[in-house]
């Protein structure tokens, strides 16, 4: 490996935006945005389709100039310069592989238009990086997606840039080599240390690659934070939806102290505070939000088993479905009308089927509240949720 280790590599590799936004006529696209992506970390932005995400990238990379603001790559700022005089390669969804040079020429493109003509070793090291030494004669033709891939990840760290854009970079792979690949993006990250900026529309692969992720809706970052952080404190609810699935139950706050009491249709829930926006934690109405993976679901006869202090509601099971590792439970409730419920398949209660009447429970620090002034339902998509694992 003649790869630098993290300590040299990262050194003003980070990416600065400030004030940064893009308008098409009257139609802004990304409204001014700040945002700093720290040295040698992974970050991605995510977000559905017309989110803005692209637009973001391409003004990092120069593609696109903005309306307003400034881009700063390490401590230099860059918002003038023309793509090719900033230190930043980008790897596109289309892998633009030259057809007719085979994967070492490919990899070497970068040195040679430099003039460089030893490429031998830096070539070997890529190849050993990408785990493509076997493949090193072969044309892009001759190689999977996967593989096509790998190239042009290569093709773009020989460079040395010091932040590599990927634009959907596995978008057209099928599902499984697409997990596959975010592990060796990931690997390969970790081993190289330059920051990698990462557009996606897949919630779980910027979660299974990400140090940090920026949720995009509408032109604007809604949420910023690690994968975990995002998923177990979500601050709205576009961000409680759209990664993976949350139940939101309207109710109204009747006690508030270092917990908050609610009421939902006469069922009361607690949630901690520290959770809760603070606006609504003096009263009014709140949505208490609760993933499907942390609630208990048993059957009603066995309601003497539920340990105190849980909260709990009634309701009856609308439809199942067996997906291997959990069943998911959409459960009618008259707190909520579909809550659902994943439940891991150890002993399995054969009892639980739709029409059975039974009882949710779970852990009130596993709640968390939102503003009640959103929409219920944004960020529902049809992408499928982290915690699905079939
Ligand atoms: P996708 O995942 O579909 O690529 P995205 O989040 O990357 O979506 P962008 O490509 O950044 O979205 O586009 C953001 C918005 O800006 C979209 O509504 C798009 O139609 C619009 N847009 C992008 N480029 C132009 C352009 N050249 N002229 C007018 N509108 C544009």
């Amino acid at each position: 490996m003649t790869t630098a280790p993290k300590t040299q590599t990262n050194e003003g590799g980070d990416v600065r935006l400030a004030g940064i936004s893009k308008t098409y006529g009257s139609f802004t696209a990304v409204h001014p945005l700040d945002l700093t992506v720290p040295r040698g970390t992974f970050f991605a932005l995510l977000g559905a389709s017309g989110c803005g995400k692209t637009t973001t990238l391409r003004m990092i990379a120069g593609l696109e100039d903005p309306t307003t603001g400034t881009v700063a790559l390490g401590d230099q700022d860059v918002t003038d310069l023309p793509p090719y005089k900033r230190p930043v390669n980008t790897v596109f969804q289309s892998y633009a592989l030259f057809p007719h040079l085979d994967v070492t020429e490919n990899i070497a493109f970068g040195l040679r238009r430099r003039g460089i003509k030893s490429v031998r070793k830096q070539v070997g090291d890529m190849l050993d990086l990408v785990q493509l030494g076997d493949f090193a004669h072969r044309k892009p033709h001759q190689l999977s997606g996967g593989q096509q891939q790998r190239v042009a990840v290569a093709r773009a760290l020989i460079n040395h840039p010091q932040v590599l854009l990927l634009d959907e970079p596995l978008g057209a792979l099928d599902l499984k080599l697409r997990r596959q690949m975010q592990l060796e993006l990931k690997r390969i990250q970790t081993e190289v240390g330059i920051t990698f900026v990462h557009v996606t529309h897949d919630q779980e692969e910027a979660m299974t690659m990400a140090d940090t992720v920026a949720v995009m809706n509408g032109g604007r970052v809604e949420q910023l934070g690690a994968p975990a952080e995002l998923y177990e404190n979500p601050r709205t609810t576009f961000v409680a939806n759209f990664l993976g699935t949350s139940n939101l139950i309207e109710a109204e706050v009747v006690e508030a102290a270092s917990e908050i009491t609610v009421l939902a249709s006469g069922a009361k829930l607690r949630l901690p505070a520290g959770r809760c926006p603070t606006a609504t934690a003096g009263g009014g109405r709140l949505l208490v939000g609760v993933r499907p993976e942390k609630i208990s679901l048993v059957h009603t006869d066995d309601a003497a088993e539920i340990p105190e202090g849980r909260n709990r509601i009634t309701g009856r099971i609308a439809d199942s479905s067996f997906i291997g590792v959990s069943t998911q439970y959409l459960i009618d409730s008259p707190v909520c009308p579909a809550l659902e419920v994943y439940v891991q398949n150890v002993e399995r209660d054969t009892r639980l089927v739709p029409g059975a009447d039974v009882i949710l429970h779970w852990n009130p620090e596993h709640s968390f509240g939102l503003d009640a002034d959103q929409a219920v339902d944004a960020g529902k998509m049809g992408d499928t949720a982290v915690g699905e694992v079939a």
